[in-house]
C-alpha cells in the first residue's frame, strides 16, 4: 500500500517488517489474541488442534508450542496441553476423561484441591470420586468398578509423603481398561519418568520447579497416547484454557537451569531432613529418600533424585500452639503454600482433617527447603524448636 496515511491509521498500520533472520537462544514471546490469516482459504481450512499452524491465541503461539514441545520431551511423551494454573490442569483430565455415572479413584492422601475436585463432581455431576490407601499398589485391582473410567496417582503425596507402588496401581489399571493420570510435580519430571512406571497421562503443576521463581502459576499435561491427547485438547479447547506469554517465557527461562536447582533442593532437604531425625521433638521425618516415609523402598526403586518437599511430624506432646509457635518462630522460613522456589517454607497442616484414616499422633509440619545454605535452615529451625518449648 503506497498511499499516504493519516497519521492516526499509521498508528496501527505499517509496511515495515524487521529483517529475517534474527537467532538468540530465548523463546520469543508472543502476546496474541488474534492471529492473523493469510486468506480466506487458509481460515477455513484452519483446525485449532492444529499443532502446526496457529488459529488464535488461546490454543497456541510459538511461545506456547515452544513450551509445549519441551515439556513434552523432558517428561519422555510426545504432547503437551498447558494450563493457567497445576489445578486447571487436573480439571481439564477430568473433565476430559470423566461423564455422569462414572467412578474416579483418588489417593487418600491426594493434593486436597483435586479432593475439593471430587466433591464437586459427587455433588454435581453424577461421578463417584472414592479415595485409596496410597500404599495400596496391586490391591487397587479390588477397587476398580466397571464404571471406573480414572485412577489418579501423586508420586509421593504432596504433605504426608506416602510414595505409591506406581507400576503395580498401573498394571492393575491397565488390565483392566482405566486410565491413571500421575501427578508428577514432586520429582519435576527429573527424579521420575511417569510413563516409564506406567502412567497414561503425566500432570505438572509449573508453578513449582519449572519456574522455580515463585511468581508463576501454570500447569501441563502430556501424553503419549494420540486419542488420549485428542480427548484432553477438547476439554482444553472447551474451557478456554489458555495461558499468558509471559508467563509461559518465564517458565521457558527457568528450564535450563532447573536440574541445578532441583539437585541443590534434594541435597540441602536430605542434610535438613537428616539433621531433624536427630531431634527428639520430632518422631517421624516423612522424607521419601528416609527410611521413616511409608513407601521409603518404592522410592528407591523408582526415583533417582528426591526435590526440596518433605515433612515431619512432631512428638504428640507437642500442642498445635506449640508448634504454631514453632513455625512463627522460624526467620529464614516463609509461611505460605507453594513450593519449588527460592526460598524456603513451612506449614503446618491439620493431617487427621484432611485424610479418612491417618492413624499417627502429633502434628504434621511440611518444609519446602529453597536453595539457602542448609546449615543456615539447620540453625534457624534449632531456635525456634527452643522457642517452641
Ligand atoms: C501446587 C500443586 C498443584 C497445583 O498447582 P497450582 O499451579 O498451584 O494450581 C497440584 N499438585 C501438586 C502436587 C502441587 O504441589
Amino acid at each position: 500500500m503506497n498511499t499516504k496515511k493519516s497519521p492516526h491509521t499509521a498508528l496501527i498500520h505499517s509496511d515495515y517488517r524487521a529483517p529475517a533472520g534474527f537467532a538468540a537462544f530465548p523463546t520469543a514471546i508472543h502476546h496474541a489474541s488474534t492471529v492473523l490469516f493469510e486468506n480466506v482459504a487458509a481460515m477455513r481450512s484452519g483446525d485449532w488442534k492444529d499443532k502446526n499452524a496457529y488459529t488464535y491465541g488461546l490454543h497456541g503461539t510459538p511461545t506456547t508450542f515452544t513450551l509445549e514441545a519441551r515439556l513434552a520431551e523432558i517428561e519422555g511423551g510426545t504432547q503437551c496441553l498447558l494450563a493457567p494454573s497445576g489445578l486447571a490442569a487436573i480439571a481439564m483430565v477430568d473433565f476430559a476423561l470423566l461423564k455422569t455415572g462414572d467412578d474416579v479413584l483418588l489417593p487418600d492422601n491426594v493434593y486436597n484441591p483435586n479432593r475439593e475436585l471430587g466433591r464437586w463432581l459427587e455433588a454435581d455431576f453424577g461421578i463417584t470420586a472414592r479415595y485409596y490407601d496410597p500404599l495400596v499398589g496391586a490391591g487397587i485391582a479390588e477397587l476398580i468398578l466397571p464404571n471406573t473410567k480414572l485412577i489418579w496417582t501423586e508420586a509421593p503425596g504432596s504433605v504426608s509423603m506416602e510414595v505409591p507402588d506406581l507400576p503395580a496401581i498401573c498394571a492393575a489399571a491397565r488390565a483392566r481398561g482405566v486410565l491413571v493420570a500421575l501427578d508428577n510435580t514432586w520429582a519435576a519430571g527429573l527424579a521420575l519418568n511417569g510413563f516409564d512406571h506406567g502412567a497414561d497421562i503425566v500432570m505438572q503443576a509449573l508453578t513449582k520447579y519449572q519456574s522455580g521463581g515463585s511468581d508463576v502459576l501454570m500447569g501441563a499435561v502430556i501424553t503419549r497416547d494420540r486419542v488420549i491427547h485428542d480427548r484432553l485438547s477438547l476439554a482444553h479447547m472447551r474451557l478456554g484454557m489458555g495461558v499468558g506469554a509471559d508467563d509461559a517465557f518465564l517458565v521457558l527461562r527457568g528450564l535450563p537451569t532447573m536440574r541445578l536447582r532441583f539437585e541443590a533442593h534434594d541435597k540441602a532437604a536430605r542434610k535438613v531432613a537428616a539433621w531433624l531425625k536427630t531431634r527428639p521433638e520430632i518422631t517421624r521425618v516423612l522424607h521419601p529418600a528416609l527410611p521413616d516415609c511409608p513407601g521409603h523402598e518404592t522410592w528407591q526403586r523408582d526415583f533417582t533424585g528426591a526435590g526440596g518437599l518433605f515433612s515431619v511430624l512432631f512428638d504428640a506432646r507437642y500442642t498445635e500452639e506449640q508448634t504454631d509457635r514453632f513455625v512463627d518462630a522460624l526467620q529464614l522460613f516463609g509461611i505460605g503454600y507453594s513450593w519449588g522456589g527460592a526460598n524456603s517454607l513451612a506449614m503446618p497442616y491439620r493431617i487427621a482433617h484432611m485424610r479418612k484414616n491417618w492413624p499417627d499422633q502429633g502434628i504434621l509440619v511440611r518444609f519446602n527447603i529453597g536453595l539457602e545454605e542448609a546449615d543456615d535452615l539447620i540453625a534457624d529451625i534449632e531456635q525456634a524448636l527452643e522457642l517452641m518449648k
